[in-house]
């Protein structure tokens, strides 16, 4: 009997991904292969220019001004810059996976002409409909999709599961000054926030944040109710991008002081009102057993984020929470580069799950390791395969690797006695689909 573990036939579920994401007037705009490409050479180009016009050329990015980013090129050889730092990233596993989905879609990936030709014209009727191409290629039946909203015309109920994030509720007044290099990456997660709360406002009929914490707190609820009742299956928490992940317990009547004093303009302790909201809401989730994901370790290729404050370590005082035993959570990206740190928590915490989205374009062997690490350690259904791309080529590439690296773990473990292949076969169902299944109550069949 062959020890290679084939996992082929085995139907996937993603348990993190940006599907349609673009289409939103805010949030991540991949529309071709170039622009994903482009905003991981960020970071290299954010380390090329003074401070204040890497400022200027971001706005004029996102605000899509083609005469001022014309105008900076001249200033700058913005395009040459670009052009390099692209180049730069050819020999990472981030280029290799979306060479294997440009090649499995497009027949192309050498000439970078033709590809372009070839992502535009495969668009030409809309993403949707060559996006689910891309999926089925990859052989995925469901996934979950963290975006502010999903339109169902295009992503049906079915196999498009959305994920709500409960982050806007965290900061009803703003986020102060942000001051620092990453303070794009850090005012984007906040206008974002901001936009979202403000949308769920006037979707109460409210003009304005309520003068009392009772009563926001009420709105955010009302929210979250609402958020369920449109097929949220989970909530998310990103505000590692933003903030430290230690939330600290605060009572009701300390919060409402700075609920008071936030409102009248004294800022200083807002973080002791994101903690209390963040309790409030996670136990709100764990009544009503819904998911809660948790961004955690690495964030997007440029300067922005304090990795030490993303550590999963700093969940601890909310793992620790008497009230929360019973609320699931879901380590994202395997928590990089603290991925035994996510294991330790994983296998220590009954309710703690790991998912390695993101992981699977950026590392292959570290990620065969960890897996191995992973597999051996903890029980059989707290491990989820995930993506995090928001790109049909990105998605199969990912899907492609993410298997080869999981059939490499088990493997592995076949060859040295670990387990028996059937035994290695079903852990490998358990991490593409089954997992995912039992946690959110799906069905991928
Ligand atoms: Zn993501």
């Amino acid at each position: 009997m062959t020890s290679k573990i084939s996992l082929d036939s085995v139907p996937l579920v993603d348990n993190h991904c940006h599907i349609g994401m673009y289409e939103q007037r805010y949030g991540n705009a991949f529309r071709t292969v170039r622009q994903l490409q482009e905003q991981y050479a960020q970071g290299g180009i954010e380390a090329s220019l003074p401070m204040g016009d890497w400022r200027e050329y971001s706005k004029a990015l996102h605000g899509n001004k083609a005469d001022r980013l014309r105008e900076m090129d001249g200033r700058h050889g913005l395009r040459r810059l670009t052009d390099r730092t692209v180049q730069m990233f050819e020999s990472t596993i981030f280029s290799r996976a979306l060479e294997i989905g440009c090649t499995e879609l497009h027949g192309e990936w050498a000439d970078a002409e033709l590809l372009a030709q070839a992502v535009i014209g495969s668009r030409r009727e809309g993403l949707a409909p060559f996006y689910k191409r891309s999926l089925a290629l990859g052989g995925f039946r469901i996934a979950l999709v963290d975006t502010p909203y999903l339109d169902r015309a295009l992503w049906p109920e079915e196999g498009f599961k959305w994920i709500a994030r409960l982050d806007p509720f965290f900061y009803p007044f703003g986020p102060g000054a942000i001051a620092g290099r990453g303070t794009a990456i850090k005012a984007g997660h906040h206008a974002r926030f901001t936009a979202e709360l403000k949308k769920v406002l006037g979707e109460q009929g409210l003009k304005a944040i309520p003068g009392d914490l009772a009563d926001y707190v009420a709105v955010a609820e009302r929210a979250l109710d609402s958020y369920l009742e449109r097929g949220a299956v989970a909530f998310k928490v990103v505000s590692a991008y933003v903030r430290s992940l230690e939330f600290l317990p605060v009572s009701e009547r300390e919060a409402a002081r700075v609920f008071g004093d936030l409102s009248r303009g004294k800022r200083g302790e807002s973080k002791l009102l994101e903690d209390y909201m963040a309790y409030r809401l996670l136990r709100w989730a764990a009544e009503r057993e819904v998911p809660v994901q948790v961004h955690t370790g690495m964030g997007v290729p440029e300067p922005g984020m304090d990795f030490q404050q993303s550590n999963p370590l700093k969940l601890e005082s909310v793992l620790m929470d008497e009230s929360l035993n019973t609320l699931q959570l879901v380590l994202l990206h395997g928590a990089y580069p603290f991925c035994s740190e996510a294991g330790a928590l994983t296998w220590l915490y009954g309710n703690v799950h790991l998912d390695f989205s993101w992981i699977v374009y950026i590392h292959h062997h570290f990620l065969i390791d960890r897996l191995s690490e992973w597999l051996e350690m903890l029980p059989a259904h707290k491990l989820l395969f995930g993506t995090d791309t928001g790109l049909p080529e990105m998605h199969l590439g990912a899907s492609r690797l993410g298997r080869r690296a999981l059939e490499a773990a088990l493997s592995r473990g076949v060859e040295d006695g670990l387990w028996n292949p059937v035994q290695a076969f079903r852990l490998g169902e358990r991490v593409c689909y089954r997992n995912a299944c039992d946690l959110y109550g799906l069905s991928a069949g």
